[in-house]
């Protein structure tokens, strides 16, 4: 079981955590507040809130209770004192680097993230007088290296996009500490029900909640969980940078979440099961999985996560038209981008994720023409298992 609260495990909390029991007309589910203002009684009122004497919502850019109840469960979920959410995964990410990290600051980043993050960190932060370091995922003596006395973050997804490299967050966190770094983790490949970074000492973690949070492939949104002092700059920043979920993304989320726990068991038991398969199938070359004891960081994966997830990084031993033929020959997942729904779904990094890149760059990061990923979904191990062998005949 998985403790999000001293009290109870993570499937409790999905389901309970955030949600009033004091709902008009007694409802049990949290509904959808779709205004975008707030009114006030009196200007008393107004005053007393202005003062802090009282808490409540003033207009739609700041807060909204749908958004609230989202908040106070993610928070029980990672273990975390706050949370605030965003428009998607990449809203969370800008904002959070743009509220923490000043002019004259430094960032350290692991080399294998999410292209668009990379893209911001790359052409927006510097051209913002911020240094940027970029280091190996499994390198905590490459972190320490890395450094300067200007350093205010190290930000790492945990397990990364695509190779699932397995960061040793309390192992990095001792560093950080020493050096009065905050460490920034990226979970949306683990979620809190597999691994929960702030209980590792982590100070914020940060999720595209579009993919297991809300589960579904139907909305898109992000969400940060930390201290208060540090998630509460972020917050500020949100209010003015205005990149906010409307309140319907948010119903639909908490919806969602409510079932992480019984989804992610479905996933990570479909992740083993394809992972194993393809491992021994000769037509694979090599497969990137961290449940597999072959996985560069599998040591640390067991370790300190209890599941690994549904995605499933694989390279088949073929060219580019042999995976054509494979993926197109699929029957069961869809071709597209993301990962973490109810629905498996399959793309080939070079005609989809890595399409922009420079056949020099992509080859510089490992993304070979015949590199495939798999983002299980829920269904059934067996299918999935029978499509991929049948595909794989194609090739
Ligand atoms: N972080 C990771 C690990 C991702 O894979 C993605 C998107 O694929 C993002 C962040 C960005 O999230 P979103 O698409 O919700 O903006």
């Amino acid at each position: 079981m998985s403790k999000t609260s001293p009290e109870r495990g993570g499937a409790t909390s999905a389901v309970h955590a955030g949600e009033l029991r004091q709902q008009e007309a007694n409802a049990i589910t949290t509904p959808i507040y779709q205004t975008s203002t707030f009114w006030f009684e009196n200007s008393q009122e107004v005053i007393d809130y202005q003062e802090g004497k009282s808490e409540r919502e003033e207009y739609g850019r700041y807060g909204n209770p749908t958004w609230r109840a989202v908040e106070r469960k993610l928070s029980e979920l990672e273990g975390g004192e706050e949370s605030v959410l965003f428009a998607s995964g990449m809203c969370a990410a800008t904002t959070t680097f743009m509220a923490l990290l000043p002019s004259g600051s430094h960032l350290v980043v692991t080399s294998d993230c999410y292209r668009r993050t990379r893209q911001f960190i790359d052409q927006f932060l510097c051209r913002m007088g911020v240094e940027v370091s970029i280091i190996e995922p499994s390198s905590t003596e490459a972190f320490e290296a890395a450094i300067q006395p200007n350093t205010e973050i190290f930000f790492t997804e945990s397990p990364t996009n695509p190779y699932l490299r397995v960061v040793d967050v309390p192992a990095v966190v001792e560093v950080a500490n020493q050096h009065g770094v905050k460490v920034v983790i990226d979970s949306t490949f683990a979620t809190p029900i597999n691994h929960m970074p702030l209980r590792d000492g982590a100070h914020i973690v940060l999720h595209s909640a579009t993919k297991y949070l809300s589960g579904h492939n139907d909305l898109l949104a992000g969400t940060i969980t930390g201290e208060r002092d540090l998630v509460d700059p972020v917050r500020k920043a949100l209010g003015v940078l205005g990149g906010i979920i409307d309140s319907h993304g948010a119903w639909l989320l908490l919806r969602g979440l409510k079932t992480l726990a019984i989804r992610m068991r479905s996933h990570n038991a479909n992740g083993q099961a394809v992972s194993e398969f393809l491992e021994q199938h000769p037509k694979i070359r090599q497969v990137w999985y961290p449940g597999l004891e072959s996985h560069p960081d599998h040591e640390v994966a067991a370790r300190q996560m209890r599941g690994f997830g549904g995605v499933v990084t694989f390279e088949i031993d073929t060219d580019l038209q042999g995976a054509i033929r494979f993926i197109d020959a699929t029957r069961i997942p869809y071709q597209a981008p993301s990962l973490g729904g109810v629905e498996s779904l399959i793309e080939l990094p070079v005609t989809m994720s890595f399409w922009d890149y420079p056949k020099e760059e992509r080859a510089a990061i490992g993304i070979t023409d015949s590199l495939v990923r798999f983002a299980c979904g829920i269904e059934d191990p067996d299918d999935l298992i029978a499509d991929l062998e049948q595909a794989l005949e194609r090739v």
